[in-house]
């Protein structure tokens, strides 16, 4: 998968490939899907929600320019396959996600697998996680219509923030963060799951 797949599209960071190569992918998916887990595709979880195709996981975390002392937001758990590549690669993930069961189930199997960098939180990722800010990086895995403030404004001065942004046509934008200044650049056209809106 990590050859065919992420290399060979252009994913040189060698930190995104080897905690690539590291993680069971199958045991993040449902067991009637684990036949296709290293498939080059989105695959079902469950609840309406699915887990990235492996070479967008490589791409968005490469983007990111993670080092080996960064704390990191992710929005949106679901499998937690994401939070895994990123508890290889950074000192501490912070991860929120609306769905309970899904963030249980998460929890377990990181748990499991033994990361103990993680942090998990239920609820919604549109407010981030004030607790435990400012973050080096935030990786956003449900596509708002806008990105939202506050995931921008618990950025270091310094600090990037992946996401993809918009309805029927999505694309992946980078923020980064120069003091007051957020400069954004769109990256590719995706296609994810709505980031929800909790009122
Ligand atoms: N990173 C995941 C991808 C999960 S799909 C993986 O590797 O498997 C996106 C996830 O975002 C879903 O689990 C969905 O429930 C969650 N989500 C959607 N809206 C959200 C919100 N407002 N706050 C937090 N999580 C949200």
């Amino acid at each position: 998968m990590v050859s065919a797949q992420v290399e060979f599209r252009g994913v040189r960071d060698e930190c995104v490939l080897a905690a690539m190569r590291k993680i069971p992918r199958h045991l993040f998916v449902p067991a009637r899907q684990r036949i296709h887990a290293y498939r080059d595709e989105p695959l079902s979880i469950g609840e309406g929600q699915t887990i990235s195709q492996p070479y967008i996981v490589a791409y968005m975390t490469e983007a990111l320019a993670l080092k080996s002392t960064d704390r990191v937001l992710e929005i949106g758990t679901g499998s937690g396959y994401q939070t895994a590549v990123l508890a290889e690669i950074v000192r501490e993930v912070n991860t929120v996600e609306v769905l309970e069961r899904l963030s249980r189930k998460a929890q377990a199997l990181l748990h499991e697998l033994g990361y103990g960098n993680i942090s998990f939180h239920i609820g919604d990722g549109n407010s981030g996680w004030p607790n435990h800010h400012p973050y080096d990086a935030v990786l956003v895995t449900a596509a708002p219509e806008k990105i939202p403030p506050a995931l921008q404004h618990q950025l270091k001065p310094e600090g990037r923030l992946i996401a993809p942004v918009g309805v029927l046509h999505q694309e992946l934008v980078l923020v980064r963060r120069e003091g007051d200044r957020f400069i954004s650049k769109s990256l590719l056209p995706v296609r994810f799951v709505p980031l929800v809106k909790i009122h």
